[in-house]
């Protein structure tokens, strides 16, 4: 476990997916953040329990969205090219072009690829998890504040 200051996380031994089985595979979380105005960058790498099926059904579910998010991204890269080529002399629509891919890219990633994480780290380096009823007992655990809304 391995954040900058050495905070010691508890983590409950179920699945962190349905929280039913036991934990026996591990998922690696591997995140970063910057903290005190963008001044530090925290760095976790973490192995979280997770069961056999969760993680071979979470492995195909990440690499069925992943291909689609790379066709779609890979469709969508040829605007700028067109744009660029039959606008020579005008580079601001590219640069639009490219934005708006960055763009379309984050609402891919924060629509499907976020929600089926089985953990992420959310702004202030809170482990936040999929599954409500493992989130609850990892905060009760580490004597964390509940989430809110989630009861
Ligand atoms: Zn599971």
């Amino acid at each position: 476990m391995g954040y900058t200051d050495d905070i010691t996380l508890i983590l409950p031994k179920e699945c962190c997916y349905c929280n039913s089985a036991l934990g026996t595979e591990s998922y690696e979380l591997k995140a970063s953040w910057l903290e005190h105005g963008g001044r530090i960058r925290k760095t976790l790498i973490i192995s979280v329990p997770i069961c056999k099926t969760c993680l071979s059904e979470y492995k195909t579910k990440n690499k069925r969205l992943s291909l689609v998010g790379y066709l779609l991204l890979a469709s969508v890269i040829g605007i700028p090219i067109i744009l660029f080529t039959s606008l020579e002399g005008n580079c601001i629509w590219p640069i639009v072009a490219g934005i708006f891919i960055f763009g379309l890219y984050y609402l891919y990633d924060d629509r499907f690829i976020q929600p089926i994480l089985p953990v992420r780290v959310i702004p202030g380096g809170t482990l936040l998890f999929r599954n409500n009823a493992y989130d609850k007992e990892y905060r009760n655990l580490n004597f964390l504040p509940p989430r809110e809304g989630n009861d």
